[in-house]
C-alpha cells in the first residue's frame, strides 16, 4: 500500500478512495494573470482529450455561492459541480481543510524551505494530505466529463510545483510579455461572472505577480519538464504553436483539437470552468488572435512607466525560444 493510500484510508482524510494521483492525468497551466489561459484552456476543451475546469483552487479559495460556472450557473445550483462533488465525498468540511493546509503548503517558501526539490515535496505527508482530496475531486471530474486529461488553469506558481509531484503531471507555462500584461491589468474588463468589473491592480502588485509566478517556472523547469507556450508567437500561428507547447510537456499523440481554419475552434461541450477570464461566458466560435493593447487609453503615468517595469522584468525573463517582437 502507498503512502496516499493510506492517507485516504486514514482518520485525518475521510474521502472516498477514487483519486490516485498515480492514475490521473493532469495538465497545469501556470503563468501570471492575463496571459491568455483562458483562451489556452477554451481551445484544449474542445478536444475529446481534455475537460478544462478552470482555475480549480477557487474551490477552497472561495465561497461556493460566489462562484459562477462557465456554465451560467452558480456553484451550489451546477448539476455538474455538485455529482463531482458528491462523488469524490467532498463537502464544506473537506473545502475548509483545503483552505487551511494550502495557507500552509502552497507557499514559494515552503517550496524554498524543501531546497526545491520535488523528491522532498513529495514526500511531506502534509503536501500529500493536501493534494489527496483534490486527486478525488479531478478523478470525479474526468468521470463525470468521459474525457481523460484534465486542465487546472489555477496559474499559481507554487501550486505548479506541488502538482508536479504527481507522477502524471505536465506542466504548461505560459508567458506573456509583461508590458502587455501589466497593461492588460490596468484597462478595465467586465466579469460577468462577478457583475462587476475585474480588479485592476497597481503597476507593482502586477509586476510583482508576473516575477513570482515566472521565477518559480523557470527553476521548476530545471526539475520538471515545463513546456513554454510563448503568447504572441501562439496567437501568431495558433495550431502548430499549442501543438509543440504539448508536445514539449509531455502529452503524446495528437491533441485531437477541432480547428476550423487557421485560427477558429468551435469550444467544446459540456464545459464546466470554475473562474478565470470572462471569455469562458462566450458560445461562439473561440478565435485566437492577438490582443494590442491601446496605448492611446492608457492613463499618462502608465503609459510612461509600464513600458519601463515591463521591459526590465523581460530582460530578467527574456520570451522563451528568443525574439524581440510580440
Ligand atoms: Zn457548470
Amino acid at each position: 500500500m502507498n503512502s496516499s493510500n493510506r492517507l485516504l484510508d486514514g482518520p485525518d482524510c475521510q474521502i472516498r478512495a477514487v483519486g490516485r494521483a498515480e492514475s490521473l492525468e493532469l495538465l497545469y497551466i501556470s503563468g501570471s494573470g492575463r496571459s491568455g489561459s483562458t483562451l489556452v484552456e477554451r481551445l484544449l476543451h474542445a478536444s475529446p482529450r481534455f475537460v478544462a475546469v478552470g482555475e480549480f483552487h477557487v474551490l477552497w479559495r472561495l465561497p461556493h455561492d460566489q462562484i459562477t460556472c462557465s456554465c451560467g450557473l452558480s456553484l451550489p445550483d451546477d448539476p455538474f459541480w455538485q455529482g463531482v462533488l458528491a462523488d469524490a465525498g467532498i463537502g464544506p468540511a473537506e473545502c475548509a481543510d483545503l483552505a487551511r493546509r494550502e495557507t500552509q503548503v502552497a507557499r514559494t517558501a515552503r517550496i524554498a524551505q524543501a531546497g526545491f526539490r520535488l523528491d522532498r515535496l513529495r514526500d511531506d505527508p502534509e503536501v500529500t494530505a493536501f493534494l489527496a482530496p483534490q486527486f478525488a475531486i479531478m478523478a470525479a471530474v474526468v468521470r463525470a466529463a468521459g474525457k481523460p486529461i484534465l486542465v487546472d488553469s489555477s496559474k499559481a506558481g507554487p501550486r505548479a510545483w506541488l502538482l508536479a509531484t504527481a507522477p502524471a503531471s505536465r506542466m504548461l507555462h505560459l508567458w506573456r510579455h509583461p508590458s502587455d500584461v501589466i497593461a492588460s491589468w490596468r484597462s478595465r474588463k467586465f466579469d460577468a461572472g462577478l457583475g462587476t468589473d475585474m480588479a485592476r491592480p497597481g503597476v507593482p502588485a502586477a509586476a510583482a505577480d508576473w516575477w513570482k509566478v515566472e521565477q518559480l517556472a523557470r527553476r521548476l523547469a530545471r526539475e520538471h519538464p515545463v513546456a513554454m507556450l510563448d503568447y504572441g508567437r501562439l496567437c501568431a500561428d495558433p495550431a502548430p504553436v499549442l501543438a509543440a507547447a504539448l508536445k514539449a510537456a509531455g502529452i503524446t499523440g495528437d491533441a485531437e483539437i477541432p480547428w476550423l481554419d487557421t485560427n477558429r475552434v468551435t469550444p467544446g461541450g459540456n464545459y464546466h470552468s470554475l473562474n478565470g477570464n470572462p471569455d469562458r461566458f462566450n458560445r461562439g466560435p473561440i478565435t485566437v488572435s492577438a490582443r494590442r493593447v491601446d496605448w492611446s487609453r492608457q492613463q499618462p503615468l502608465d503609459r510612461a512607466v509600464i513600458p519601463a517595469v515591463g521591459g526590465t522584468l523581460a530582460a530578467l525573463y527574456p520570451r522563451p525560444g528568443g525574439g524581440q517582437d510580440r
